[in-house]
């Protein structure tokens, strides 16, 4: 079962201005995602996904070329020996850096794949877990910079679809943000649990006016303040209130994290499997959280392939936190690429993984092929 060919799949799709969502990101005007597609000598196809990274034709061509050049003709089954090889020889030494996390979060995950369908078996299972719900909130590019009464009928209809916790989008002005949070809060009442992610967007006055009025209103985390490399802003935010810090999702492999633990003002972590590495690195980031008494809380994004990936993920360890269902409006890369939803959102707020070989999902080559790479941003 040895690597005959790898290559990079990068999808894209329009989304039209009324259904945009506005974040500390940008407004969203396009989706994009770069699947792996990993072939075997005796036939097998495993596929993956690498996050885009916000320039999702780089991320291909890194597949395409670096990767396949370090890894045609491996055992596909030596997961960790493939990974082993192209972090010594690409990230360890000649760089690209978070771009060749990402490229390699995908070939790992296709390589799980294929190990699965070698042993005939779903990931849950050979990852040493079991069928189980997983608690879930309602995430995605939703519940974004709107007015609040509009934001609290948007959060009403969530939790009316099943969803005990959902994430508002702040980093714009705090005063505006507070608004936002009290209005929710005021809507669903005290039993939903609110979280709040800034997407990088505060400084460190922001997080000292936003604080109170997040601690008053019971804010389950606030999600990456910062940019990953504010260290220093991180530390002093952490003594600012009892709302505790998140991060994560720009995080790349165990040694990031390690710096993050080591660090300990962040108490939620949030690796996403298409950029930390993949199946092989999150099971470790997993160990050491676990090792701290902390739970996992995996970042979701783009398609059908890593939600699935990610909820046999937090089947598979023993400090699950939350799955991040998305509830983005328009996603057809959740609804339309696999032959089954990635997941079911049951009555009790809670997510279960779709069973059978691997994640349990068939690709549609025929989906993939009508929506081809659309170059240029992806938030304006
Ligand atoms: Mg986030």
């Amino acid at each position: 079962m040895r690597i005959a060919d790898l290559r990079a799949v990068p999808i894209s799709f329009p989304v039209p201005a009324e259904r945009s969502v506005t974040l500390g990101i940008g407004r969203s005007v396009k989706r994009d995602a770069v699947l792996v597609r990993v072939e075997t000598d005796d036939g097998h196809v495993g596929w993956g996904e690498a996050h885009h990274g916000r320039c999702p034709g780089a991320i291909a061509k890194l597949v395409d070329t670096t990767l396949r050049e370090l890894t045609l003709g491996y055992d596909a089954r030596d997961v960790v020996g493939v990974w082993a090889h192209v972090y010594r020889m690409q990230l360890a030494s000649h760089g690209m850096g978070a771009a060749a996390a990402l490229a390699l979060s995908g070939l790992d995950m296709a390589l799980w794949d294929l190990r699965c369908q070698d042993a005939d078996a779903s990931l849950f299972r050979l990852l040493g877990g079991s069928a189980k719900p997983i608690r879930a909130y309602a995430g995605g590019i939703a519940l974004g910079w709107q007015e609040p009464s509009l934001l609290a009928e948007e959060a009403l209809r969530y939790v009316a679809a099943g969803y005990r916790a959902l994430k508002l989008r702040v980093g714009d002005t705090p005063a505006r943000d507070i608004a936002r949070v009290e209005a929710v809060r005021c809507a669903v009442g005290d039993g939903i649990e609110i979280l709040v992610d800034a997407n990088t967007r505060y400084s460190l006055a922001d997080v000292r006016k936003v604080m109170p009025a997040f601690d008053e209103a019971a804010v389950g985390w606030l999600e990456e303040p910062f940019s990953p490399l504010d260290r220093h802003a991180y530390s002093v935010a952490a003594t600012l209130g009892s709302v505790p810090l998140a991060a994560g999702e720009n995080h790349h492999t165990r040694y990031e994290f390690a710096t993050l633990l080591d660090d300990g003002d962040v108490q939620v972590l949030q690796p996403d499997l298409s950029k930390c590495g993949g199946v092989t690195e999150a099971m470790r980031v997993a160990a050491m959280a676990s090792a701290r008494k902390l739970d996992v809380h995996p970042h979701t994004s783009a398609t059908a392939i890593n939600m699935a990936t990610t909820l046999h993920f937090l089947c598979s360890i023993d400090n699950p936190g939350y799955f991040e269902g998305d509830v983005t409006t328009l996603n057809p890369f959740r609804d339309e690429m696999t032959d089954r939803p990635p997941y079911q959102l049951d009555g009790n707020g809670c997510v279960t993984a779709p069973e059978g070989i691997g994640i349990g999902l068939k690709i549609d080559q025929a989906f993939l092929d009508a929506h081809p790479l659309i170059d240029g941003p992806c938030y304006v």
